[in-house]
């Protein structure tokens, strides 16, 4: 059986930042990732402040300065026919005041390619861990299947379980989940951007249609909000209402109504909001949206998932070159990182049940409206409340720095 010190299941924002940190510290990685590269849609593509810090830590700043990426530093709302500043992320403390949308494949690929760097580090990708592999009860390591079928094990001291709000290895662990209804799902596709369409991130509420339109330069990536489990009977109707209906919301769309003309273009992801309440078991540590998988809601679940990566490689690097990781520090990691991811989740269920359910319902149409709701308004007019929002989305809470092993600057 082949054997590695530190196993990380899942080549997501989590995984990719553990193996390079753990890496850097010389600890044995290996990264698995089922996927046979990072080159897939619909993935948040947010890279926040918090993560922007980091990079420049870990001396990756000038690199990633270099991927194809748009600044948002405003979101704005289409209110009454026009389109007025909701936040501002312009007053941000810090040398990073906007939040970069790069796309997620080129930020994964940077971060492979300075993991790869280092002489501990191993990218294994088309490996799916399909099991986890019991020794004398703990977790020592997993069963995989590779894309051309071949089957193996792998043997490690921890293995870390990064593989996303399906996670394969927290249902096999069993560990105990705590989960909330959401009132949506999403669909996703594209749209093709003009250089005079409005710029950065630009929600559509209106009575039919709930949609954050993602600025990608070249194209708009969209997300519409259909209520939960929706999806297969508006599938029976055409598929053109869904971008009339942004039309009447966004009239700058109008030239775009025919963008949409099968079904095929517009996929659906199923939303879940849930969190372990014991994110690991002897041998085995749950990260990212595997211990607490995230909304889309506010556009945090990747920052939240790196800042994750960042305190469990500064707590257990040193443990792990020692051999001595055990559930102590896997205890502690959880302790760091639940704050913040309950604050984090309680805000969603906030956004879930005082916006995006009632805008869903046809109770909140703020385009249509003749001037933006009133706690908006009370936002923009109180500048000590209009710096709450932009500081929580950008920043979070409690934001994790590069350990000093892994820092290059
Ligand atoms: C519709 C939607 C839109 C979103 N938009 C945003 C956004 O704009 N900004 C934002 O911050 N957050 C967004 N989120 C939340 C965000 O996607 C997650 O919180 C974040 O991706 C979590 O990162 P992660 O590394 O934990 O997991 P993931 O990003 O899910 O990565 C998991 C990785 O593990 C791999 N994997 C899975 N199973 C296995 C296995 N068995 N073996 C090997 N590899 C495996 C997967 O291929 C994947 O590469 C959105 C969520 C949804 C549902």
């Amino acid at each position: 059986m082949e054997r590695t010190t530190c196993l990380v299941v899942g080549g997501g924002p989590a995984g990719m930042i553990l193996g390079l940190l753990l890496a850097r510290a010389g600890v044995e990685v290996t990264v698995l990732e089922k996927h046979k590269d990072f080159l897939r849609d619909f993935r948040g593509d947010t890279v926040h402040p918090t993560t922007l810090d980091l990079l420049d830590e870990l001396g990756l700043g000038a690199e990633f300065a270099k991927l194809p990426a748009r600044k948002l530093d405003q979101v704005q709302l289409p209110v009454g026919g026009g389109v007025q500043t909701f936040v501002t992320l312009k007053n941000l403390p810090g040398k990073h005041k906007y939040i970069a949308m790069v796309p997620q494949w080129d930020l994964l690929d940077l971060l492979a390619r300075a993991a790869a760097a280092e002489p501990t580090f191993r990218l294994r990708m088309n490996t799916e861990a399909t099991d986890l592999i019991w020794i004398d009860g703990r977790v020592g390591g997993i069963a995989y299947r590779t894309r051309d079928g071949a089957t193996g094990a792998i043997e490690a001291d921890l293995t870390v379980a990064c593989d996303g709000r399906g996670s394969v290895l927290r249902s096999a662990a069993g560990l105990p989940t705590r989960k909330w209804s959401t009132p949506m799902d999403v669909w996703w596709f594209r749209l093709p951007r003009t250089e005079i369409d409005p710029a950065g991130a630009l929600p559509i509420v209106t009575a039919r249609r709930v949609a954050v339109l993602l600025d990608r330069g070249d194209y708009w990536q969209c997300a519409t909000l259909i209520a939960k489990g929706a999806d297969e009977s508006a599938r029976r109707g055409p598929v053109e209402d869904i971008m009339r209906t942004l039309a009447d919301a966004a009239p700058w769309l109008r030239d775009r109504v025919d963008a949409l003309t099968s079904w095929d273009q517009v996929k659906l992801l199923e939303v879940k909001l849930d969190r372990l309440t014991k994110w690991y078991t002897g041998g085995l540590l749950c990260l990212g949206d595997a211990a607490h998988a995230m909304s889309p809601a506010g556009g945090v679940g990747i920052n939240l998932a790196v800042q994750d990566a960042v305190a469990a490689a500064r707590i257990l690097a040193a443990p792990l070159l020692a051999g001595t990781v055990g559930t102590k520090e896997l205890a502690k990691v959880q302790r760091r990182r639940r704050f913040p991811t309950v604050v984090t989740q309680a805000m969603q269920r906030f956004l879930h049940a005082w916006a995006i359910a009632p805008a869903l319902d046809g109770r909140i149409d703020i385009a249509g409206a003749p001037r933006a709701p009133m706690p908006v308004r009370v936002l923009r007019r109180i500048p000590v409340l209009r710096s709450v929002p932009p500081f929580l989305i950008a920043r979070g809470i409690r934001p994790e720095h590069a350990p000093h092993f892994a820092r290059c600057v």
